[in-house]
């Protein structure tokens, strides 16, 4: 189910964030992402839905979900987290990043644009969303689609109360957190996938408007968490795609996270403002193999169902353990390989 668009002001007092009155009357500072906002009372941070009240800081986003539905765990893309279950899946408006190719960007940054009061979408709360996952029987909840960070109160409310009943939690995220925001989610994520767009502070800076080494530190810190970890690399045709990046990136994950955590190449298509032509086939197989070559175990191709490279095989005999085509997959493994009993990494394999 998508959600409708009837909308209302219905701000809430957002956390994390303080005044600065000895700066200027009303300014206050959001410390939820890396971008640190300062906002004049009457302004919204970068991310869109967060406001400046007469000198308090109120979010747009505790309260309504414009994007509600029941997911394979796969799509998120998770491969080692429960492979095969069902996560219910939601994301608000706005998004902390710019990215000219976002391929969600009617979710992320039209309330900007159309400046509007108050977000779209069905109301939310975490006690409905909860239930929901119950009745559905997902074994999760993924906040996702936009940008999880800029709907924190309502992410971190629903997550610790999903963890009481026993759902896990999956952060779909940018990964441009604040580390006082991460923290704060310690206890009730459970797994994130985290993007790694480039290795490029270039491409960082004039393709989604942040930097790269937050989100490096961040990636480090989901690790220090013991958040299970994917990471995911939209591959872009000459922007982030150089064999020279493609090893740094993988030689970073494998040297600074460690060469179990997955790493999804994804295809890109034009979206929003960035209109050259999709990743060819011959350059995820590329990446792919950069992947391998740099010591990764689990390398992936993504948006290219029936490929080969959605598939996970044993690093130390090649046993085909998951066949996926799509978000179909079929299993044959229970955390061990069966060729040659090396243990896989992940949780929930059986
Ligand atoms: S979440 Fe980030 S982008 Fe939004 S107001 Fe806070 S610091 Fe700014």
């Amino acid at each position: 189910m998508t959600a409708g668009s009837s909308m209302q002001t219905d701000n809430c007092d957002a956390l994390l964030w303080e005044a600065l009155p000895e700066e200027k009357p009303g300014l206050v500072r959001c410390r939820l992402c890396r971008h640190f906002c300062r906002i004049a009372p009457g302004g919204r941070g970068i991310c869109g839905v967060r406001e400046n009240i007469d000198g308090r800081l109120r979010t747009l986003t505790a309260r309504r979900a414009a994007a509600v539905n029941l997911d394979p765990v796969e799509k998120k893309p998770l491969y080692h987290f429960y492979p095969g279950s069902y996560t219910l899946s939601l994301g608000t408006e706005g998004c902390n990043f710019s990215c000219l190719f976002c391929q969600n960007h009617a979710l992320a940054h039209i309330i900007k644009t159309e400046k509007r009061s108050a977000c779209r979408g069905q109301p939310a709360d975490p006690a409905g969303i909860v239930g929901a996952a119950l009745r559905s029987g997902a074994g999760s909840i993924s906040y996702t689609y936009s940008e999880p960070t800029v709907f924190f109160e309502l992410m971190l409310k629903t997550a610790s109360l999903a963890a009481e009943h026993g759902l896990k939690n999956i952060m779909v995220s940018n990964g441009w957190q604040s580390e006082e925001c991460l923290l704060a989610l310690k206890d009730c994520i459970h797994a994130v996938n985290f993007d790694l767009k480039a290795f490029s502070e270039n491409f960082y800076r004039k393709m989604c408007g942040a930097s790269l080494e937050p989100v490096l530190d961040n990636l480090r810190r989901a690790v220090e968490l013991g958040w299970w970890l994917e990471i995911t690399t939209l591959l872009i045709p000459g922007e982030n795609d150089s064999d020279e990046e493609l090893y740094s990136l993988a030689s970073f994950i494998r040297s600074q996270l460690g060469r179990d955590v997955p790493w999804h190449i994804s295809r890109y298509h034009p979206a929003y403002k960035l209109k050259i032509p999709p990743t060819s086939t011959r350059s995820l197989e590329r990446a792919l193999q950069i992947g391998r070559e740099a010591g990764l175990h689990y390398v992936y191709i993504g948006n290219l169902a029936g490929h080969e490279g959605e598939n996970t095989c044993c690093p130390g005999c090649g046993w085909l353990l998951v066949r996926r085509v799509g978000y179909d997959v079929e299993i044959h493994t229970d955390g061990a390989c069966p060729g040659c009993g090396e243990t896989i990494p992940g949780r929930g394999w059986s």
